[in-house]
């Protein structure tokens, strides 16, 4: 029996790194009948069966699974940000560090473009919000060691709105990574990414990133109705006053007492993120209102 990784899943076959080679298996038929399938990031004991071959036998208890993309384990999630075109909505940023607390992920968040625009006021803000926050640039190289240690030995997902810079990025953290992914050039000499399935790459640096296209548009139905139930722990610079509001069951958005109103009138907390906090809240309430008429 050998331990390894799935790094790749297609047709039925998983693809699994055992250390000395990459082995292709099937599952147990027992996965099916357990409704439980094994994912691209999944350790897995596999038994070998010569020339290449195995059977995935049984897979490790997960850190936390993704639907779209079907991924496990992923230990970090990169959300990059610009200020200089096209601009990111801090919101989108909120937006994907809440769903990362609720699937136990750690956030990175990168400013990429500093070459245009240092991006001063999303530093600040994810800086005081407790987040490892990086200021890059693709172009010139700026801040891509410091990326390269703070991925190595993790498995990340890079996350971003579109032209924000992910491929170029990735490509810069290690220049075979388009020959990985086959990235193809169109006129204007933009990356585009083909790929079609959730695959994991080893980078130089050591670090596993998971490239898939789900990532940039993160469907989150599934997730919605645990995050309003969940909404402020997820917010992580919140925690130490929520045990603090004059009220049990505060909503922390207008009570009188709220402790965390009280910390964003102080500073303590960050108003651009309390104002995320309002409009995911405001979101997510009808659908709850809706879910609860149902029942
Ligand atoms: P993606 O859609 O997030 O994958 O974005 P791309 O990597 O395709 O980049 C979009 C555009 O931004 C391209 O024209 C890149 O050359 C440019 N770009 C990416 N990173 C930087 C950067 O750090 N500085 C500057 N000036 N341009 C960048
Ligand atoms: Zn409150």
């Amino acid at each position: 029996m050998a331990r390894g990784r799935i790094q790749k899943a297609l047709s039925g076959f998983y693809y699994v790194d055992i250390g000395a080679e990459i082995l292709t298996c099937r599952a147990r038929g027992r996965f099916r009948r357990e409704g439980q399938s094994p994912l691209v990031g999944d350790w897995v004991d596999v038994q070998e069966l010569g020339g290449g071959q195995g059977v995935v036998e049984s897979i490790m208890p997960r850190r936390n699974a993704f639907a779209r993309p079907a991924v496990a384990n992923i230990d970090q999630l990169v959300v990059i940000g610009s200020v200089a075109v096209p601009k990111t909505d801090p919101f989108l940023i909120d937006r994907v560090a809440s769903i990362a607390a609720l699937k136990h992920c750690d956030v990175m968040v990168l400013l990429n473009k500093c070459d245009l625009d240092p991006a001063d006021e999303l530093f600040q803000i994810y800086t005081a919000a407790g987040f490892p926050t990086l200021r890059i640039s693709a172009e010139t190289g700026e801040g891509l060691e410091s990326v390269r240690s703070a991925i190595a030995g993790k498995l990340s997902a890079f996350t971003g709105n579109s032209g924000v810079g992910k491929s170029s990025i990735l490509n810069a953290l290690d220049s075979e990574f388009h020959l990985k992914t086959g990235e193809v050039s169109d006129a204007l000499g933009r990356g585009r990414h083909t790929t079609r399935h959730v695959e994991l790459y080893h980078l130089s640096c050591g670090a596993d990133v998971v490239d898939s296209p789900g990532f940039s548009s993160f469907e989150t139905d599934e997730l919605n109705l645990e995050l309003k139930h969940r909404l402020p722990e997820t917010f992580r610079e919140f925690e130490p006053y929520l045990e603090h509001c004059r009220f049990v069951g505060c909503s922390h958005t207008k009570e009188a007492g709220c402790a965390v109103l009280e910390a964003v009138r102080t500073g303590s907390i960050q108003k651009s993120r309390h104002a995320s906090y309002l409009r995911l809240y405001e979101e997510l309430k009808p659908l709850q209102d809706w879910q609860e008429r149902k029942k």
